[in-house]
């Protein structure tokens, strides 16, 4: 497979250039083709000469996904079914909302983490994304919008720390000031409770948030619900967020997918309250959206609520997001509801 020209710094352009046998400013002009004008065909690079692009296409594509369809609603959510170039699919979102353009991407063709209730899981594993094929999808809908999307969210199709690599390569290219030059504070990566990715990411400096997806109250009830609770239980977990706050001074955002009869008990509320109140955080609470081979359904809106007013009245912060899904600052395992016939990417 060639290589996603997006995924690369601007010294690394520029010493392919190089290698190439041109200057290096030509390095420069790549950069601006992709990053600043969402170039995504040679075509479109008329002022670099043919010659470096033909040898620089032997290895290299400014061009690593193709649009294999759009849906989406007249001022709501749309979808880019999106193929990559050795056939497998992934999606990438667009959520416009408060005037503000936030985009889900996705990491990984499929996931390992198999949680029950999530369509990513049910699709297998192929591979993990590029930082190429991650900024990408970025740029794809910065093409669309014609303007720079406002908000990241690595909350689509695969678990980021199990890509950590190309996960914070594409986050430093997306933060790159020459280039997109999006936030840290407007980039949000959601993991399902990586330790060793949340230890890592403590230590880059970076000002990203962080969500990690709890999803129940104990330790019982999560490893029912997460297989990863088996590798990194949930007090282990709790432990590594808080020397994470410690380290970075960031708040962390736990999500918390309600399920009718599983995890939506006041007791349940009342349990988790106790176990975070002694976090700075807040907790995201996500109605359940119907999944294909998991019975489960979100809660009536009533009981969410109470839920939430559990939280709150001992000492915890959270939100709840409307009907509407508009309140998309987190999780677009939402989103699956907004279109009919589900995640297309899945190629059983
Ligand atoms: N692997 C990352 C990113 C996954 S998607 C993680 O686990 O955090 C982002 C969020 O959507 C996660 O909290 C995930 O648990 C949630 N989610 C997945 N399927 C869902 C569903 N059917 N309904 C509601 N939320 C869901």
């Amino acid at each position: 497979m060639k290589t996603a020209l997006q995924g690369l710094y601007p010294e690394e352009l520029q010493d392919l250039c190089q290698q190439a046998g041109q200057p290096a400013f030509r390095g420069k002009q790549l950069w601006q083709w992709l990053q600043v004008h969402h170039a995504a065909d040679w075509a479109q690079m008329g002022n670099l000469p043919d010659s470096l692009k033909n040898t620089l296409a032997q290895t290299h594509t400014p061009g690593p996904l193709t649009v294999i369809t759009e849906s989406g609603e007249p001022g709501g959510a749309r979808k880019w079914l999106v193929g990559l170039e050795d056939g497998d699919r992934i999606e990438t979102v667009l959520i416009p909302a408060r005037e503000r353009n936030t985009v889900c991407v996705s990491t990984q063709v499929g996931c390992r983490m198999g949680c029950a209730f999530c369509a990513s899981a049910k699709c297998g594993f192929a591979r993990g994304l590029s930082a190429g094929e991650i900024v990408a999808q970025i740029q794809l809908i910065a093409a669309a919008l014609g303007k720079r999307p406002d908000n990241v969210v690595y909350m689509g199709m695969g678990e980021p720390f199990d890509n950590y690599d190309a996960t914070l390569k594409s986050i430093r290219i997306l933060n790159h000031p020459k280039g997109l030059n999006i936030g840290a504070r407007r980039i949000t990566i959601s993991t399902s409770g990586i330790i060793p990715g949340i230890r890592r990411l403590a230590g880059e400096g970076l000002q990203v948030e962080l969500s990690v997806s709890l999803h129940a109250p104990n330790t019982e009830l999560r490893r029912q619900l997460m297989p990863i609770e088996n590798k990194y239980p949930m007090d282990d977990l709790l432990r590594e967020c808080a020397a994470y706050t410690a380290t970075t001074k960031r708040h962390i955002t736990f999500e918390y997918t309600l399920i009718q009869g599983c995890n939506d008990s006041l007791d349940a509320a009342a349990e988790l309250a106790a176990r975070l109140r002694r976090f700075p955080c807040r907790v995201n609470l996500i109605p359940l959206s119907p999944v294909e081979e998991f019975t489960g359904e979100a809660p009536p809106r009533a009981a969410m609520v109470a839920f939430l007013r559990v939280l709150e009245k001992r000492g915890v912060e959270g939100t709840l997001r409307d009907s509407k899904g508009r309140n998309v600052d987190a999780a677009c395992g939402q989103l699956r509801r907004r279109f009919e016939g589900g995640f297309t990417y899945c190629n059983k």
